[in-house]
């Protein structure tokens, strides 16, 4: 067996440990007090000073000076109420539903393993504890807080938990070379007419009726003006307006996601949702404001001459048949690590938690996933000996 995971499964008990305590003390967006104090203090036990970076992310700097790999996991957990009646379930109204507990421990477990092997490490790995993914402001933050620099990152490595699904079984690794998670952009419209009886609605502008033709119009962006096999999606997830069934609306409401695979796309079709919008609204004689998306994320990318050099690695870890390989295959989920994989080369693998056939159910984000944890030291393993084996080759 590994050497790498071999330890990791000596240390399951403590990476399973840290796992359930950070399940426990799910913290939301940059607000993870307990989870930052559990990893500080945890790496601290192992004789390393983990140093704070941005607003509520830790970065870990081992080995020696060279070439510098870069492992990510994020830390935060979702705004929602836990069902599982686990033990160990949160009971603060949030909840790890999207596995980032796991990614923590197993970049915990990862720290150690590197740890216990630093000396014979031909260059730098830099561990990226990542606040916010959920909110995608968590990787924007560290970036911009030199999380790349000092040392300079020459390629990332990134892993994800999933569960619920028929490409998931404990323990398999899946990714797909190229695009592999969508831009994530946010809308909102807001549509002012001009409120009236309801019967002499020719003396008022119909908010509801303009924000329902802009809604139809919006449809057709993806639909009609990029090409079919550039998958984009414009979604209108919130429609709000009027106080009564007689009354003409003053105003009107339109939230909605933006997602595309190519910065083209995403610059394009942000652009056309505000110009359709606003030509509609000026042809039915209202008026809008349409606040620009905040927080969105970039589209990413797996760096495909970084996923042939690591596919090796993987299947030192992991069964040829629990690997999966992928091209073109990606998911319109966003990923805020594209911050990461736009500045250096990059990749992100699936790492199976549970499949359907294996009786999981439930997917990520819902308030009653359960993934399992044998999963966890075959994660510390993967982040170590791929960051490992490539210093080796990149010396
Ligand atoms: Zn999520
Ligand atoms: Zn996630």
């Amino acid at each position: 067996m590994n050497p790498y995971l071999k330890r990791a499964y000596e240390l399951q008990e403590e990476i399973t440990e840290n796992r359930r305590y950070i399940h426990s003390h799910a913290g939301v967006g940059f607000d993870l007090d307990d989870t930052v104090e559990r990893i500080m203090s945890q790496l601290r036990a192992m004789g390393i000073e983990g140093e704070r970076c941005g607003k509520a992310g830790v970065v870990v700097t081992l080995g020696k000076p060279g070439k510098t790999i870069l492992l990510r996991g994020d830390i935060d957990a979702l705004p929602i109420p836990e069902q599982t009646n686990l033990p160990f379930a949160s009971k603060n109204g949030c909840m790890h539903a999207c596995g980032h507990d796991f990614h923590a421990a197993m970049l915990l477990g990862a720290a150690k393993l590197l740890k216990e092997n630093e000396s014979a490490l031909p260059g730098t790995v830099k561990l990226m504890f990542q606040p916010a993914e959920e909110k995608l402001a968590g990787a924007r933050d560290m970036v911009e807080n030199g999380v790349l620099e000092n040392p300079h990152v020459d390629a990332a490595f990134a892993m994800h938990i999933g569960t619920g699904n028929s490409e998931s079984p404990v323990g398999s690794v899946k990714f797909t070379k190229g695009p592999s998670h969508a831009s994530g952009d946010s809308f909102r419209i807001i549509v002012q007419g001009k409120g009236c009886h309801g019967a002499s609605s020719y003396q008022g502008v119909d908010a509801i009726s303009v924000a329902a033709h802009i809604l139809i119009a919006l449809e057709e962006i993806p639909a009609r003006e990029v090409p079919a096999d550039q998958l984009s999606i414009v979604t209108v997830g919130v429609f709000q307006g009027g106080s009564a069934c007689n009354i003409i609306a003053d105003t009107a409401t339109l939230e909605g996601t933006i997602r595309a695979l190519s910065p083209e796309n995403r610059e394009f079709l942000i652009r056309r949702v505000r110009e359709v919008a606003e030509s509609i609204a000026k042809a039915f004689r209202a008026t809008i404001r349409v606040e620009e998306p905040t927080g969105g994320t970039p589209p990413s990318y797996n760096n495909p001459a970084l996923c042939e050099e690591m596919l090796p690695f993987i299947k030192e870890i992991v069964p040829e048949d629990k690997v999966f390989v992928r091209e073109n295959q990606p998911s319109l989920g966003s990923e805020d690590f594209a911050y990461v994989s736009t500045k250096v080369p990059s990749m992100m693998i699936n790492l199976g938690a549970g499949s359907t056939e294996e009786g999981y159910t439930y997917a990520l984000h819902s308030p009653f996933v359960t993934p399992d944890e044998g999963c966890l030291p075959v994660g510390a393993a993967l982040y170590a000996h791929c960051a490992t084996r490539w210093l080796e080759e990149n010396q």
